[in-house]
């Protein structure tokens, strides 16, 4: 499914949704909400995000959804933490540990509408 990129758009500039989110960004596949102006994103950021979306091809999004809220749910239980269980997840740990150096393929850039990653 072709992605919809939303870059700095004017409803989501009301701050409490990425105060709210302690985000950057977010993928509701096929979107993906960044809070700021398409330059200004981060190559970090971008690749996070890549690596999401690569999650949730390789299994659908529905499946992905449901393990990705399992483990938060899992975290949330053996933390009594947000923060602790969104740092346990692991598909946060894989696409922290990937945002570095992910290579991505020249149809990601021109999905996510960013050349200079
Ligand atoms: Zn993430």
């Amino acid at each position: 499914m072709k992605l919809k990129i939303f870059y700095d758009q004017r409803w989501l500039q009301a701050k409490w949704l990425p105060s709210f989110l302690h985000a950057e960004a977010v993928v509701t596949y096929p979107f993906v909400l960044f809070f700021q102006k398409k330059g200004r994103v981060q190559k970090t950021t971008l690749r996070h995000e890549i690596v999401h979306i690569r999650q949730i091809r390789s299994v659908g999004f529905l499946k992905f959804t449901a393990l990705y809220y399992f483990e938060l749910l899992r975290g949330l239980l053996k933390y009594r933490s947000f923060e602790r269980a969104y740092w346990d997840n692991p598909y946060e740990k894989e696409a922290y540990q990937k945002q570095g150096a992910l290579k991505l393929t020249e149809e990601e850039k021109k999905e996510i509408g960013r050349e200079d990653i």
